[in-house]
């Protein structure tokens, strides 16, 4: 079985005292491959030291997180476009829109958000988005941006049922973890309708451990409990679940 964790910080310090322990368990439970998204300059160099040490299993994204779009995001814009014409990366990620942190640069995060996916065009790569209390000024921006060279991951998908069908209309796939586990998760209520070529698995590590680990550390091992949900709500084998989801983040990622 091999699962495809298409969001998990594995470079994250959270990690520090445990890492390659935590990276076995994770390919002895089947998730042996790993997707990668950035914050900002700051975390490239680990993102570059964890992919040296499995080139297997780790496939990097290049992008600026919109918490972290500051008054020096052209800096990081610079740098994230230096990046993406030096070596391969397989998504422009995370890009996208939180309102929930911080309202004041929210047209610098429109901004932002435009510019990455201008890149991603550019580069031919699958945009990965992020977007908290927010959904009005992605959609917006998806919108003006539609077409068929624009194409990626909805990661965390936490909206409606009328919002999932929306994001799916931009070629985007819902990005499913630990929320689905949720007693008020909501996404596991309509999840059923939604076709599953739609849906790419992620952890978000090592925030939103899924139920029985809610509110410690998540990691990719637990991944499992993902698909497990996700078998249940489909009404298919883990295998098949693992295996769907894994030809869909091929599909995306172009590996
Ligand atoms: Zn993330």
């Amino acid at each position: 079985m091999i699962i495809t964790d298409t969001h998990t910080h594995l470079y994250s310090e959270e990690f520090d005292q445990d890492r390659d322990l935590m990276i076995q368990r994770a390919i002895k439970a089947g998730v042996s491959r790993f997707f990668i998204p950035a914050i900002d300059s700051a975390t490239t160099q680990a993102m570059y030291t964890l992919e040296k040490s499995y080139p297997e299993n780790i496939f990097l994204m290049a992008g600026l997180h919109p918490t972290y779009v500051k008054d020096d995001f052209e800096v990081q814009l610079a740098h994230v476009e230096k990046q993406l014409s030096e070596r391969k990366f397989y998504a422009v990620g995370e890009i996208g829109i939180d309102l929930y942190w911080d309202k004041t640069h929210l047209p610098q995060q429109q901004t932002a958000f435009r510019t990455q996916i201008q890149l991603a065009k550019q580069y031919q790569l699958p945009i990965v988005i992020h977007c908290r209390e927010a959904f009005d000024e992605v959609f917006a921006i998806l919108e003006e941006e539609k077409g068929p060279d624009l194409f990626g991951i909805f990661h965390c998908f936490t909206g409606t049922h009328e919002q999932a069908l929306q994001a799916i209309s931009y070629n985007m796939k819902l990005g499913i973890g630990g929320v689905v586990t949720f007693k008020n998760g909501k996404i596991d209520q309509f999840l059923d309708q939604i076709a599953i070529e739609h849906i790419v698995l992620e952890t978000d590590a090592p925030y939103l451990a899924p139920v029985p680990y809610r509110g410690k550390r998540n990691e990719s091992s637990y991944l499992s409990n993902i698909v497990e949900k996700l078998a249940t709500i489909y009404q298919l084998s883990e295998e098949e679940i693992a295996a769907v989801t894994t030809e869909n983040s091929k599909v995306i990622f172009g590996i």
